[in-house]
Order: C-alpha cells, then structure tokens, then sequence
C-alpha cells in the first residue's frame, strides 16, 4: 500500500450497525414506483410508453439519447401517469408513476446472457446502453459514454469498493455477498477495455469483503488485483484512487482518463455483470437504511422508484426523531424534505440523523487563522481564502484559488472549529467564476 498525502479528514465510522446485515428484499413491495425521466447526467430520457400500458420488469420505459440513460420499468404493473414529481437532487422533474401488481413478471423481450468469452467491445457498450446503467456511487455519469469514452485508451481498470462516506455500507454487502460476480465483471471489463490491470479497491475496515474478494481471487484463473487503502475521508475519491492505485495524478479539472485510468463503482460493475450474463436492466440496488434515528438499520435490496418513505418504513420506522434526513452520507448527501422522492439509480443511503448525531449547529464565529481548511483539503485548495473572496466581494482573485476544482467532499466544512459553510461558500465562488466572475 503506498502513502501520499491527501489532506482529509476522520469522521466517525458509524457503520456498526448495518456492517454486518445482509442485503435483504424488501417484504412489503411498493404500491407505486416513481421512475424520473432524470437519472444521469445529459437530457432527459423520452418515454416510450403511455399511461395505461401494461410493463414488465425490465422492460425499457424512457429512452436515453447521447450523455442520458434509458429508464426500464422496476415493477410489473401499469402505467399510471407521465407527470411532474419532486427529485431527489432537488425541484421537481417528469416522471412515469407505475402501480405495482405485485406479479414480479420479468419483461419477455429480456436479452439473451452472453458468453463470457464472446463479450467483445461492442457488445459490451450496446449492452451496457441498452441497460441503462449509470455511476451508481454518487456520480450519475452514462456508463456507456465513459466506457466509449475509455475503450482502447486505458491501461488500468479501477473498481471502487472503498465506500468512504461514514454510515453507508451499501458496497461493503454487495462486495462481501457479490464478489465472485464483480471480479468476473471487473476482468470482462478490462479484457473488453484493452487495460492490461484491474485493480479492486477497498478500505481497510472491510476485511471480511476483502478476505472474501482474496479467497475468490485465489481460486481465478484471470488477474484482478487487490488494494487495501486507509480508512481517511475521502481517500475513496476518484481522484485520490487514481493516485494510490498508480502513483499518476489527475490533473485539475481533468478526468482520470487523462492519465489512462477508468474508475467505476462496485455497484455499477455489479450492475454490468448482471446485464451480459442474465440480460439484465439496472432496475434494482442496494440502500443502506440507517442513523441513530432509525428503528432497525439495514441495507434493503431496492427496486428504482420506491418511494424513500417505504424504505423507512421497511427498516421498522423511526424510533425518534430525525433532525436532519439525506440520501447518499452525512459528508456528501443531499437533505431530503420530502418523503415522497423516489429512490433513483445513484441512491446508495437513506440517512436519517438524530440531533445530537448531527455536527452541533453552533453560531458561526469569526475565522482564527488556524488553517484546518486547508490542511484537510484534499484538492490542495484555500478555502479560507476563496471564502473571504467571495463574503468580501473580490472576485478577481478567484481564478488564482481554483474554486472549480473542488469535489465538494465537505472536508473543510468538517473541520473549520468556526463553523464557516466553507463548501457552500467554494461551490458558490465555482458559480461565479463560471458565470465570468460577476458580483452577485
Ligand atoms: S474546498 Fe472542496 S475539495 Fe477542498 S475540502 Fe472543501 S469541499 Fe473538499
Ligand atoms: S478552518 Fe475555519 S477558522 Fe480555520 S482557517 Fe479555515 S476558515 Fe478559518
């Protein structure tokens, strides 16, 4: 394992309490699902079908075109209606509301499983496309366009495992309960990319994944590569991955393609294996349901669209209540206010914070100079500097402190003992220059 410096922080795990959960389906299905026409970056997708059609698992609902994925149906049922829903990413966005007939019937124009062997670049990119898969860690991106965009132009596959957000342990089950699947991914993928290595990376408090991942690997033929990082936040960033796994850093503003690296999510490599050999659309995941205000934390095995108040419900409720409730981890998520949002395919937690979990909401107070923000910064930015330019209207210094470089990892938010909103402050100094640097 090698050692750089990457600044970060160290939260509290809290993953303790689902850690040692299996993935479980959920008992009581969802009445209605909620498919967003938005679930990955680019356009939204278009419907292919109308209210009062009848669907099946799988079946292709929304066709995505360019950057945007299609949407299949994660429930048999009939649609219901094409209308206006809340999104978790915030607003509102389309929508195909089915009603579930509680049937379970697979759509019967599923594609035929591959073999392994015979899975050539093309099939693996119409494959993938046709499955709609996205980044299922937080990302969201076409997985067909970064695989195009990575074909014959990579040497090294990374499957990210790390998991690195304190509470969700999401990847950590799949990974443990999954592995034979996701290495036969991971080494489809890289034979199919042209990269001579593929590189598994997990955290050091995985060990049972791990163990599971190296018993498996001993018993392959093909070579994926095990990687066993520290357990700072965010060491599990795309970027930071990049540099543990092959010393080689992304430069700003870049991508990790710039330097021959693909990085995809365990999940999303989950999801891939299961579209060659089964046919399978992305219309499930796993979500870590937990936070001290929830009755019985676990992690649930989610059709795409259930509504996030199911997913509560189904981890027994709350037991007090929440004061804070988000999707994805405390560092990163996204508050959620309404119940009623569906879980969409980049969804890994539903993060339910009791008060005294949440960082206390002291007043802000008056920077002192200690430079803990700086410090903790993995990206080797200034926040305290960026913020004061922003707070005091000095936008022409922007460009020199390189708010656009910023992966919004929350760090310097965490660590600031004044309670300055640092990552707001750096993701508004990011707007503003975007928008030419004017005053707002
Ligand atoms: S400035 Fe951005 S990248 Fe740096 S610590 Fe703050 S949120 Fe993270
Ligand atoms: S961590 Fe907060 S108090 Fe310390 S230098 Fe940065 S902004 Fe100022």
């Amino acid at each position: 394992m090698r050692h750089f410096f990457f600044g970060g922080v160290n939260p509290a795990p809290h993953k303790e309490s689902t850690r040692r959960k299996p993935i479980a389906r959920m008992e009581r299905q969802p009445s209605q699902v909620v498919i967003p026409l938005v679930m990955s970056t680019g356009e939204a997708a278009t419907p292919a079908v109308k209210p009062g059609d009848r669907v099946a698992i799988g079946q292709p609902i929304a066709l995505g075109q360019g950057l945007s994925a299609s949407a299949h149906a994660s429930v048999s049922g009939r649609v219901v209606a094409i209308e206006e829903r809340p999104h978790p990413w915030g607003g509102v966005c389309e929508a195909i509301l089915l009603e579930n007939d509680g049937r379970n019937t697979p759509w019967s124009g599923r594609p035929e499983p591959l073999d392994p062997t015979q899975v050539t670049r093309e099939l693996l990119l119409a494959r993938v496309r046709e499955a709609g898969i996205t980044g299922m860690g937080g990302g969201a991106y076409s997985t067909a366009e970064k695989l195009r965009q990575a074909a014959g132009r990579v040497d090294t596959l990374i499957v990210n495992a790390a998991e690195c957000e304190p509470y969700i342990t999401a990847d950590h089950r799949l990974l443990l309960e999954r592995s034979d699947k996701i290495l036969q991914g991971a080494q489809t993928l890289a034979r199919a990319l042209g990269a001579q290595r593929a590189v598994l990376v997990t955290e050091g408090d995985k060990l049972n994944a791990a163990e599971a991942v190296e018993r498996r690997l001993r018993k392959r033929s093909g070579k994926v590569e095990l990687c066993t990082i520290g357990t700072r936040y965010p060491l599990g960033a795309e970027k930071q991955v990049v540099q543990t796994v092959t010393g080689r850093e992304v430069p700003p503003g870049g991508t990790p393609l710039e330097v021959k690296c693909v990085v995809l999510n365990v999940a999303t490599v989950f999801a891939i294996q299961e579209s060659l050999f089964r046919g399978k659309a992305l219309t499930h995941r796993t979500v870590t349901v937990t936070g001290g205000a929830v009755a019985r934390p676990r992690n649930l095995w989610v059709p795409i669209g259930t509504p996030l108040r199911c997913l509560l419900e189904e981890a027994g409720g709350l037991r007090e209540k929440a004061d804070l409730i988000l999707t994805g981890g405390p560092m990163m998520g996204t508050p959620q206010p309404d119940l009623e949002v569906p879980v969409i395919k980049s969804t890994n937690g539903l993060l339910c914070l009791t008060g005294q979990e949440r960082r206390p909401a002291d007043q802000e107070s008056v920077c002192i100079r200690c430079g803990k923000c700086v410090a903790a910064c993995p990206m080797h930015l200034a926040p305290v500097f960026i913020s004061q330019a922003v707070r005091q209207n000095e936008l022409r210094k922007l460009p020199k402190l390189h708010p656009e470089d910023c992966m919004e990892c929350g760090c310097c938010s965490y660590i600031c003992p004044a309670r300055i909103p640092l990552v707001e402050l750096v993701r508004q100094a990011g707007q503003l220059l975007e928008k030419g640097g004017q005053a707002q």
